[in-house]
């Protein structure tokens, strides 16, 4: 018996069954903007179908150039594209996989100056404003969408997936906010509607009955002026009727100030919202299968989900970057050895956001598929690796599973060097499951692991390694602030890893991601993490049930700070510009709810036993007292590879990776990745 039954169900669609419940939402990964890329795209998505997915979505591809997300985005308008994407297709039916195309029309969120809208308004995540359309521009935008689909069943999908949510351009017409039209598509909610339902109905039309199609039904706006509850309600059964197999959850406008992705909303926060359009649709005898989504990123938690009865399928996108055989790892009992997506956005998103391709930070083979290969060693050899930091895990689980022996030598009580301290932060609890997947690669790959051992340069060259990988990190920096003597100092190592009392006034020196994460923790009761209470977190960021308020948002309710803390940099300009492209503003918005006071262009004077005095400007007159109980340091690292030298000379073959390779810019992304990177050519 399955611990997972109710995943691994199959679902009957009528003309098609799909193998379980998973499927793998859309993702913008990049691949989809170039012909180059076709071979990599299918090599991605045959990984992803050999893993056992049920269904996959590809990133999305705009009908036409108006529906570009930014200039020559992937688009499917002719025959000659269909052709090429042949490649992905035959490659995923090869690997007994189903895949559909998504198509995207963004409207007015294209970075594009053919953008187009209902009404012409600007919105406030592109610099360009949207042309409005005719009403001819509309029929033109609706052929470019039947175009789209019949091009896609030629060219091999299992369906489409009609993207409706996130803001974009069907989303656009069904709310005021973006749509002022006083024509058959403006007006009232069934003007308004009309653009989603003749789409449905005019592509079910165009490819027949035995052809998927999803429709992307965005059931909570997090707006102002979002779509009401009926609304969405209504919306769902008209889009039932005009022909959809299945109805896919959107959560959240992309402008929308609430975070519905991140490390730090809570696992299946949305779930609530399917479920409740799955009752009202019931009651209306539509049998339809939704699909919820949105932070689900265990076996568990789909599971439980599904159980629960909140849907028939969950929607899992970044999890399956982060783990190509998170299904067949589920059905084979074997959870334990998943590795789980964290959230971060670090290496999916934020490149999207920055136009480079998407990876993963737990699995840089993500979309590398064709380019990072760990093949078998042609010769054994072996290695130490010193520190067991993320990317100490990644080089020693890497070698050994290539064949070499590795011993994997590391001075602290247990795995995971700075993400111990990471998975403490409140809103970063999934950093632990990083830990948990590497202690399992550990055993898995046969890596001797040598913990509470500081190793010198001695032992490791008495050991006569073929190499050794020096993954020792870093220190933290010392800024050289004079201190007076019983000036209360402590580093973000004292408070994090060391649990130091800190006192009621805090002053924080150093705004990286590091002075951000330590404000969050001091702010934050022990033990009363929003992450891991949704009815807290929701009050938090101010959603609310879309029945009572249109868009279900209201005016967010932060419980009060634990501590009054200030956050101090020497730059001038905005705190945390340094921080995630995709979750910069989730952290700021977080502290500033907690009046956390943020003070840039600062010089750091001297510590006292009042507080910290600092000066503004050139002329560092006018010292001003922040007064406070604690002073914690965050003001960056330094590398750590005094192994290095002696290691050298004794003729040692060494290389160098993670903070012990660069301190500066380090994240886990880069120490990960450079690990494996290293781990594959040696
Ligand atoms: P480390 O993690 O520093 O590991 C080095 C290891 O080497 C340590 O365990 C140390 O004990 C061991 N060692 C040193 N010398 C020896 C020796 N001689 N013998 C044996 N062992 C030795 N990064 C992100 O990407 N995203 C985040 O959101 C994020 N949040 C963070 C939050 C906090 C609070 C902190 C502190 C860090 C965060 N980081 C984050 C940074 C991330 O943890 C580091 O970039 C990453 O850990 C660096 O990996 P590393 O393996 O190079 O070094
Ligand atoms: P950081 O991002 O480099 O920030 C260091 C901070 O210290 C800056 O605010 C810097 O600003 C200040 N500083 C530098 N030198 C100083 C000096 N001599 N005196 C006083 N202040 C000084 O480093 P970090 O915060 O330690 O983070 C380390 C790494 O972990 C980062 O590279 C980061 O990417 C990663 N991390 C990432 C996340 C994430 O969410 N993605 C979270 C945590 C950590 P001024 O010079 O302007 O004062
Ligand atoms: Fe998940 Fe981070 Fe990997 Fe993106 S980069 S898939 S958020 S673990």
């Amino acid at each position: 018996m399955s611990a997972y039954p109710h995943l691994l169900a199959p679902l009957d669609l009528g003309f098609t069954t799909l193998k379980n419940r998973v499927l793998m939402g859309s993702m913008h990964t990049g691949l989809e903007d170039g012909r180059k890329h076709f071979p990599a795209m299918a090599a991605f998505f045959a990984e992803r179908a050999r893993g056992g997915v049920g269904l996959m979505v590809t990133g999305g591809f705009a009908p036409n150039i108006e529906g570009w997300a930014k200039p020559f985005a992937g688009t499917l308008a002719t025959a000659a594209a269909a052709r090429r994407h042949r490649t992905v297709t035959d490659a995923v039916h090869a690997e007994g996989g189903k895949i559909a195309l998504q198509i995207l029309h963004t409207g007015r969120y294209g970075y594009s100056p053919f953008c187009v809208a209902p009404s012409r308004i600007q919105s406030p995540i592109s610099p360009f404003t949207p042309r409005e359309l005719s009403a001819r521009g509309i029929e033109r935008q609706i052929r470019a969408f039947v175009r789209c689909a019949k091009l896609a069943r030629e060219a091999g999908y299992d369906g489409v997936e009609v993207m409706g949510s996130e803001g974009y351009f069907i989303n656009q017409f069904l709310v005021t906010h973006t749509n002022h039209r006083t024509d058959a598509w403006g007006g009232d909610y069934a003007n308004r509607m009309r653009l989603a339902v003749e789409i449905m109905e005019r592509v079910r039309a165009a490819v027949g009955h035995d052809f998927i199609i999803i429709y992307r039904l965005s059931m909570l706006d997090l707006i102002p002026d979002g779509s009401s509850w009926d609304e969405a309600v209504t919306l769902g059964k008209a889009v039932t009727q005009a022909g959809a197999t299945i109805l896919n959850t959107g959560i959240g406008w992309h402008e929308a100030r609430v975070p519905t992705i991140a490390t730090s909303v809570p696992r299946g926060a949305f779930a609530w919202v399917t479920k409740k359009m799955r009752a009202d649709l019931r009651a209306a005898g539509l049998t339809i299968p939704l699909i919820t989504s949105n932070r689900i990123n265990t076996p568990e938690v789909a599971e439980d989900l599904l159980a629960d009865g909140a849907a028939d399928m969950v929607s899992l996108a970044r999890p399956l970057l982060a783990d190509a055989d998170f299904v067949a790892k589920a059905r084979a009992g074997r959870a334990e050895d998943i590795n789980t997506c964290i959230a971060c956005n670090q290496a999916c998103l934020d490149h999207t956001f920055k136009n480079r391709l998407a990876s993963c930070l737990v699995n840089p083979r993500a979309g590398q598929e064709t380019v990072l290969v760990l093949r078998p060693a042609e010769r054994k050899k072996r290695f130490a690796v010193v520190g067991a930091g993320p990317a100490g895990l990644a080089a020693a689980t890497a070698l050994a599973e290539r064949g070499h022996a590795v011993d994997l030598f590391e001075a602290g009580g247990e795995i995971g060097g700075q993400f111990n301290m990471a998975k403490r932060i409140p809103g970063k609890e999934e950093f632990s499951e990083t830990l948990r997947y590497f202690g399992r690669r550990i055993q898995a790959t046969g890596v001797t692991l040598h913990l509470n051992l500081r190793v010198d340069a001695q032992a490791l060259i008495a050991g006569r390694y073929d190499g050794v990988v020096l993954a020792t990190g870093v220190a933290p920096r010392d800024p050289r602030i004079p201190i007076d003597t019983g000036a209360p100092v402590l580093s973000y190592v004292d408070v994090l890893r060391h649990g130091a009392a800190v006192g009621e006034r805090v002053a924080i020196v150093g705004a990286g991601g590091i002075g951000f994460d330590v404000a969050e923790f001091l702010v934050t009761p022990p033990g009363h993490s929003p992450t891991l209470d949704l009815k807290a977190w929701l009050s938090e960021w101010g959603v609310t049930d879309p029945a009572t308020v249109r868009g279900g948002v209201v005016r967010p309710k932060p419980a009060p700070p634990a501590r009054r803390v200030t956050l101090l940099q020497r730059k001038s300009g905005k705190l945390g510009k340094g921080l995630g492209k995709t979750t910069g503003w989730i952290h700021r918005a977080a502290l500033q709810m907690k009046e956390v006071e943020m003070l840039s262009g600062v010089n750091y004077e001297r510590i006292t036993r009042e507080g910290l005095f600092v000066t503004y400007g050139e002329a560092r007159k006018d010292g001003q007292l922040i007064a406070c109980d604690s002073v914690v340091l965050c003001a960056g690292q330094e590398p750590l590879r005094e192994l290095q030298a002696p290691l050298q000379s004794a003729g040692v073959s060494v290389h160098l990776i993670g903070g012990a390779h660069l301190a500066a810019e380090l994240d886990a992304k880069r120490a990960i990745d450079q690990g494996t990177r290293l781990a594959a050519t040696l």
